[in-house]
């Protein structure tokens, strides 16, 4: 035996594999599984459940580790079982009143029809007729053995399980029988001798018939079944730790095929769409579970049991009543009538829709079942950004006129419907004449801002999730779909072809869904979301009108807001975003991108200072953007007056404020040929093959402009500064902060700020004010994160720009990965979500961790914050609020999923460091 297999079994020796259901509890889902914590809970409860055991998790990891069973585990099941034959007063699988047991998975985390259970088992050619006996049907008995052999037969022994069901169909089809309930005693008797039949053929040994070495077996299988492809697949896509290893519920078996007094049904203790209380659930008389599952006959209302059983109904609604007070939650219930005893098989904490969990977590701290600590705890960020989009009438994509015709990603929720444009100016134009649009191109770039703003939508063919048009349509809140690589986009003949051969010419109707990623020509009708009125001060929660889900919101919001302590800031450049930002609840700009405002018109200036020969020429193309970068701060602090704004310095390479190569080699060519006057254009080309990089991410941009082109920061600190002093002047309260980006060492920090302070002084002297303007820098490269103690020296913030950090603490392009090889990523399970999207807390978070340390080790009233696109993710805001960071900064509409984040996160540890 290996030295691992040996110490593990040598520990296992002192551990507890297995629990009655007398003495475990729900806290236990670690060990006994969720369905064993909760069946053992409902047990100390004083309800009616059927007696059992739950063999651990534990037990489960040691044979999957080891490939064999604990040694001990033997021993204590056999405990356990007579403890259990004893209660019974049964023996598993006597002939004469014989036990039956289920054995049943139970992962910590709900797996739906990922596990196996296996019923009836302790069924034997013998036991079968103590079973007809105990029952006086013997029909049942001999359909309940052959049930066995059938689920045994596929779980257990690994049988195709088509075989099985072809001989019930070959047995159905002798006697012309619609359904299996119209076989009789005898078809039922040969069907057994079938399937033992194909038991034997198929592996070779006949259908086991000592009951112990029955269940031995079911419990292995369950212990295996954790590790099927299905079920790796599963714990993938859901994120569940590949390692908890399954519990197996060993438990008495009661019968809802007993004859009409008997049934089996699901409930809910509430409404799971709506939160209300009432009486919502299905039953199927005289049935089994899995005959629920299989659809044969159709379930009726749970209300309908008042009139079968009344008695079972009452104790069935009082049980409810219990769970719901106990669990303090909205529970879900599978429960089984057997000859008029009810039986409560299963119970947990049930899914519910996004709208539900926030009304349920109102109407609980209503009853004074939970707190508003705990009501944050019942709802999340994803959830609320669910009902923050529109989203598409799921009954209207079937309708005529309406085909999908492909699927991208989902970039930035939502749902849009427009006539499909191929270029910014047609989107613009058409918006402006009442048009809705959406913009497609192949990948966007800034010039499609414009146009972005105009569409209601955003679709690409190529790029992912941090491409150009995914980030800014979050940013905007618009609904985007990028890399649909099967849409053929044809921008010069205005024209999207779908495989198939489905042509989208220009005005074309076309809809794509952003939460879904999906593309369809035709209109698809759109259901607008109320949370967003309310956030937006359309729809008051207190409004006679507003409904009940904006009230919820409402209140939870103020819970979040109450005791969060990370402040939630908005990305956004330009004053119509920050008033809706600031209507969203932001507490000011934590990224003001000014490249944003070099485009459209403006380009042109930038393009002179680029092509400047002389002082003089740079300095005229500098002293024409003064004055508008000027008047976009004043706006900027104007609509953000009292509150921070962090504005950036300009960051891109300047190749991306000059056109493209190709065209402009083009256009040279062309007017080469015609011999026509080109010289500006010949001029532009030797500036673009100048300035041309082989990587521009990691080429002239950031800080390293503001070193080589000669009053480049200088014109835009001192646009910054005039701007509040305008503002400070006029009695009102700018709060500039001057962020630097791509800093790598502190001596380029120390250049810039040298020569900022000396613009802020001659505006201060020039204008009598004190600006209070405070000089910071952005953390995104991993060295400027290593050396954050000698860069905290030389600013005042930091703000972590963790798109940036992402990417070169992966070395993975932000641009183009996503759409390259991340799927295949996703799904080998390297990891469970993009690093772009939620912060890889291990590689990046440490590098962030670490660099918050050593510089509040410097300064320690460093203000620090984030402002990539982490900001406003849900798990990522969690760790930025254990980290310690001052706020997090995201796009406007991420906001209130910023702020609801940062509520949970801090109750989350003010209940932890309490208990
Ligand atoms: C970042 O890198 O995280 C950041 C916010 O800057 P940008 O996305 O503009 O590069
Ligand atoms: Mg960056």
């Amino acid at each position: 035996m290996p030295v691992n297999q040996e110490t593990q079994a040598g520990q296992a020796e002192t551990r507890k594999f297995v629990y009655d259901f007398t003495e475990g509890n729900k806290d236990l889902k670690d060990l006994l599984g969720g369905k064993g914590a909760n069946l053992a809970e409902m047990t100390n409860l004083g309800l009616p459940v059927p007696p059992g055991f739950t063999i651990t998790t534990e037990a489960c990891k040691v044979y999957l580790d080891s490939g064999t069973e604990p040694p001990a585990l033997r021993d204590e099941v056999s405990r356990h079982l007579d403890a259990l034959e004893n209660r019974m007063g049964k023996k598993l699988g006597r002939p004469d009143n014989p036990l039956l047991v289920s054995v049943r998975s139970g992962a910590k985390f709900s797996m739906p029809g990922m596990m196996d259970t296996v019923l009836n088992i302790g069924l034997s050619d013998e036991s079968v007729a103590g079973l007809a006996e105990q029952a006086g049907d013997e029909r049942f008995a001999w359909d309940s053995y052959r049930r066995l052999i059938q689920m045994f037969g596929k779980t257990v022994l690994g049988v195709d399980g088509d075989l099985f069901e072809e001989a019930l169909e070959e047995a159905k089809k002798g006697r012309n029988a619609v359904t299996d309930v119209d076989l009789e005693t005898a078809d039922l008797r040969q069907l057994v001798e079938d399937f033992k039949a194909i038991v034997l053929k198929e592996t070779g040994r006949s259908f086991p018939q000592e009951p112990r070495e029955q269940m031995d077996l079911a419990v292995r299988a369950v212990f295996d079944s954790w590790n099927t492809d299905r079920a790796k697949l599963y714990r993938r896509q859901e994120r569940i730790p590949g390692d908890l290893g399954t519990a197996v519920n060993v438990c008495s078996m009661v019968f809802g095929n007993l004859g009409p007094d008997s049934g089996t049904g699901v409930a809910f203790t509430r409404d799971p769409a709506s939160g209300h209380q009432g009486v919502y659930g299905d039953y199927l008389q005289n049935a089994q579970g899995e005959d629920v599952v299989a659809g044969i006959r159709n379930t009726v209302p749970l209300a309908d049991l008042e009139s079968l059983d009344k008695k079972s109904y009452d104790e069935l609604m009082q049980i409810m009543e219990t769970l719901e007070t106990h669990y303090k939650d909205l529970c879900d219930i599978e429960f089984t009538i057997e000859r008029g005893k009810l039986w409560m098989l299963q119970t947990r904490v049930g899914k519910r829709t996004a709208g539900a969990a926030f009304r349920i977590a109102t109407q609980l701290v209503d009853q004074g079942l939970i707190d508003e600590a705990e009501a944050l705890q019942r709802v999340n960020g994803a959830q609320l950004a669910q009902l923050m989009f529109p989203r598409f009438d799921e009954n209207a994509t079937g309708r005529e006129g309406v085909q999908r015709i492909g699927r991208g990603i989902a970039a930035s929720p939502g749902a849009a419907v427009g006539k499909a444009v191929f270029d910014s100016y047609t989107a613009v134009k058409w918006s402006r004449s009442g048009e809705k649009v959406i913009l497609i191109r192949r990948e966007t770039n800034p010039d499609d801002l414009n146009g972005m703003i105009a569409a209601e939508g955003i679709l690409t063919s190529r790029g992912g999730k941090t491409s150009h048009a995914a980030v800014v349509a979050r940013g905007m809140g618009k609904t985007c779909v990028c890399g649909a690589e099967e849409l053929e986009v044809d921008t010069k003949r205005r024209r999207m072809t779908a495989p198939g051969g489905v042509v989208v010419e220009e005005g074309d109707i076309v809809s794509i869904d952003g939460s879904s990623g999906k593309v369809y020509v035709g209109e698809v009708a759109v259901v607008p979301s109320p949370v967003v009125e309310y956030f937006e001060g359309r729809m008051h929660a207190g409004a006679d009108d507003a409904d009940e889900l904006v009230q919820a919101v409402h209140r939870i919001m103020a819970y979040a807001d109450r005791v969060r302590r990370l402040r939630v800031r908005a990305n956004a450049d330009n004053a119509e975003d920050a008033a809706r930002a600031r209507r969203f609840g932001a507490q000011g700009i934590g990224l003001c991108r000014t490249e944003h405002m070099f485009l459209g018109e403006r380009r042109e200036m930038v393009e002179r200072l680029i092509l400047a020969d002389h002082d003089d020429e740079r300095e005229e193309a500098l002293g024409a953007l003064l004055p508008l970068q000027k008047a976009d701060f004043v706006e900027l602090f104007e609509s953000m007056d009292g509150l921070p704004v962090t504005v950036r310095l300009l960051d891109p390479p300047l190749h991306e404020f000059l056109p493209d190569i190709t065209d402009l080699s083009v256009r040279v060519a062309l007017a080469e040929s015609r011999h026509e006057k080109h010289e500006n254009d010949l001029r532009l080309l030797q500036a673009v093959h100048k300035l041309h990089e082989q990587n521009p991410m990691l080429g002239l941009r950031g800080v390293r402009l503001g070193l080589v082109i000669p009053g480049l920061f200088a014109m835009q600190v001192r646009a910054i500064a005039e701007a509040a002093a305008e503002r400070r002047n006029g009695k009102t309260d700018p709060r500039a902060e001057i962020m630097i980006p791509l800093v790598g060492t502190v001596q380029e920090l120390e250049i810039v700020r040298e020569e900022a302070e000396k613009v802020i002084a001659e505006v201060e002297q020039a204008t009598g004010t004190d600006l209070k303007l405070t000089l910071g820098t952005m953390i995104e490269l991993p060295r400027a994160a290593l050396t954050a103690g000698q860069i905290a020296e030389a600013a005042e913030f930091f703000s972590f720009g963790t798109n940036d950090l992402t990417q070169t603490v992966w070395g993975f392009s932000r641009d183009d990965v996503e759409a390259s090889f991340f799927t295949a990523y996703l799904e080998k399970g390297i990891f469970g979500v993009s690093p772009f999207e939620t912060i890889d807390r291990d590689g990046v978070g440490s590098l962030v961790r670490s660099a918050v340390e050593a510089g509040r080790a410097t300064r320690p009233d460093l203000k620090l914050g984030v402002c990539g696109e982490h900001g406003g993710d849900p798990e990522s805001v969690h760790f930025f609020h254990e980290v310690g960071l001052d706020y997090v900064s995201c796009s406007p509409f991420r906001i209130p999923v910023a702020r609801l984040e940062a509520g949970r996160a801090a109750a989350e540890s003010q209940g932890s460091d309490s208990r």
